[in-house]
This record gives C-alpha cells, structure tokens and sequence, in this order.
C-alpha cells in the first residue's frame, strides 16, 4: 500500500457557519432573510455526518454566535463541540459584515473581535479566516477587477492586499480568498467560461492563503471538479457550502453530500486525495 505522504493532492473541506447575523446581511435579492435557525439545527446532522464518514472539516463561524445568547444568534456551546469533535473553527468576521465597505479602523475591529470571541469560547487558538461573500476580490497588483466593490464600497474599498495585511496585523495566519484575474473575468463576463485547476499556497502580504476553486456544494460540477483534480500531480482543492442550506434543494444539499463523502473516501482509500484542515499547511510550515 502506498505511504500517505504520496498523496499530492489535498481537499480542504469549509462549512460558512453565517447564524442570523449572516442572513441580517444577506446581500441576495430580498434583503435579510430568516434561515439563521437552521445553521444550528443542521450542524448537529453535520456533526453526526462528519464522524460517520471520519471527515475533518474546518468550520468558518461569526465570532459573534460564539458569545453567550441564544440561536438563532448565539451558540457557544455548539461551536466548542465543533472544536472537540477535531474539526477547525476559523472566523467568518464577527457579524458577516461586507468587509469592502469598511474603513480600515471598521475591518481591525472585527478580525480582532472574532478572533478574540471565538478562541475564549473554544480555548485554543484561532488562526483561519474566511472573508464573507468571499470578498474582496480587488488585487490590484494581479489585476484583479471588483466593479462592485468600486461601486458600493467607494474609492476608499478594502482590497485583498489589504484585507491580509490586517489579518497579519491581527494574529491570523491563514486565508481562504477568491479573486480573478482580467483576462478569467472577461471570459466569465462574455462566455459563461470559467477555468478550473487545483489551487496551492500563495503568500498575500505574507499570510499564507489558499484560491477557492470548486463550486458552492457537492453536486456534479464539483464531484467532475474533484476526479479531474486527482489527476494532477498537486494542489488543493476546495469545497465549500453553508449548514442552513443542507435541506433547501439547492447544490449543497445532503442528498448531493452523502454521494460526494461517498466517492471522497473511495478515492481516499486508493490514496488520490487526501483530507486536511488549514491548520495543517501552518504545521508543515512549522517542520
Ligand atoms: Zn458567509
């Protein structure tokens, strides 16, 4: 049997743990919504899930669930059984706020805030962060358009340089990001095409960050995602959804996550693919 450390391509595994003070903010058509209940509700089958199937994951939560209170607000005692069951509790900000619209002395507030509520409730320390509506998506230095951000945050918008700087500032050392280049937003735009390859380890403003690149949930094109990744010879590929959405119909429903844990394991006992938490990437930085 192959040795574990042949395996070259990695999965990382995000749950965005958004609670009511993420469906306030919901920035979809309509306004606020009221799913905040059933980012709670559905953890504890996620939980249950996750054990079954011996799949770490890393769970990106507002800081602000994590101080005392009740759902669909508050739950820290959910969130330290998240950090007990071996999954990684990352910050997801401290009230899903938009970060492009903040000032600088706005963002600092609430990296530090999450940062701090998340490691008193969970006793260990917080070093994840995953940005709300994945943004921003300004990079200058890449190019990297955000028309919206421009618009609705004004000129003064939080670019990602800036976002991971403040991060560093704050004590974080990892980051999920998303951002596009021209020349892939323009396919985007005109063609409905978008390019899809493993991601690895790049440095923003020295903090250690990883590219989304699957797409949101466990359907089709993220299994087809997922086979074509473990072909290439390393990278990571990165699935992502949201608990409230696990009965909703939509691609990140259970009905498509039991067959995705499913084809994960088989492909991770033929050593194709292996499972780890962001934490990991620090410890092999550590060694
Ligand atoms: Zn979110």
């Amino acid at each position: 049997m192959n040795n574990q450390q042949t395996v070259k391509i990695k999965l990382l595994f995000f749950w965005d743990y958004d609670t009511q003070w993420g469906a306030d903010r919901s920035r979809s058509p309509g306004g606020p919504k009221d799913w905040g209940h059933l980012e709670f509700e559905n953890t504890e089958r996620l939980l249950d899930l996750h054990a079954q199937y011996k799949i770490p994951a890393c769970f990106a939560v507002v800081g602000a669930a994590a101080l005392p209170g009740q759902r669909p607000y508050h739950d820290p005692t959910q969130i330290r059984r998240i950090h007990t069951a071996g999954h990684e509790v990352a910050s997801h900000s401290f009230k899903h706020e938009w970060l492009p619209g903040l000032t600088h002395l706005e963002l600092t507030e609430t990296l530090r805030a999450s940062k701090d509520a998340l490691e008193q409730c969970i006793s260990a320390p917080v070093n994840t962060f995953v940005p709300p509506y994945n943004q921003p998506f300004a990079y200058p230095q890449k190019i990297a358009p955000a028309f919206s951000e421009r618009r609705d945050g004004g000129s003064a918008h939080i670019t990602l340089p800036e976002l991971c700087a403040a991060l560093d500032d704050a004590g974080y050392r990892f980051a999920r990001v998303s951002y596009y280049s021209l020349l892939s937003y323009l396919l985007m735009q005109l063609f409905k095409y978008r390019s899809r390859k493993p991601s690895s380890i790049e440095y923003i403003s020295n903090l250690s960050c990883v590219r989304l690149n699957a797409p949101v949930g466990f359907a089709q094109p993220t299994l087809a995602f997922m086979e074509k990744c473990v072909l290439y010879e390393q990278g990571v590929v990165i699935v992502w959804a949201h608990p409230h959405s696990l009965h909703l119909g939509n691609s990140q429903d259970e009905r498509y996550l039991i067959p995705f844990f499913e084809r994960l394991n088989e492909l991770r006992h033929q050593n194709k693919i292996k499972v780890i938490l962001p934490s990991d990437f620090l410890l092999k930085e550590e060694a």
